[in-house]
């Protein structure tokens, strides 16, 4: 599901674009694609996390209503990620500081920590959304 205005890709199970308010569509016109393959080539990553993270508990609150449970499942993938994401982080700026590595070796040692990581929150991600699919 797509919103028409800012081209937001929902999950399904979402009828209105919770930031435009108004009603999704199945799919993208050819000249609503071109507009959204433009606007991608200036992304704002704070803009687009901060969306994903309201899409995420948009999902959770509608899993709730729909089945009157949380889906703990993806609430728990989410906050550990989070908790990784800061502490990782944080840990390795410390870590590079006390060990004086240059910015080349820091790069090296997060992209050999964070693209595997990347890989498997992404496919974890993945497996949640088809399971809460599935259970709706
Ligand atoms: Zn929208």
């Amino acid at each position: 599901m797509f919103c028409p205005e800012c081209r937001a890709e929902y999950r399904a199970g979402f009828t209105r674009c919770s930031d435009c308010d108004v009603d999704l569509v199945q799919e993208l016109s050819e000249s609503d694609t071109r507009v959204r393959k433009a606007k991608r080539e200036t992304p704002s990553t704070i803009k687009s996390t901060y969306r994903e993270a309201r899409k995420t508990a948009h999902w959770w609150a509608l899993y709730k209503r729909q089945t009157g449970t949380w889906p703990w499942s993806s609430i728990a993938i989410h906050l550990i990620n989070w908790v990784v994401i800061l502490f990782g982080g944080g840990f390795l700026i410390w870590w590079t500081a006390e060990h004086h590595l240059s910015r080349w070796q820091f790069l090296g040692i997060f992209l050999l920590i964070g693209l595997p990581y990347g890989v498997a929150e992404n496919s974890a991600r993945v497996n949640d959304f088809e399971t809460g699919v599935r259970e709706i």
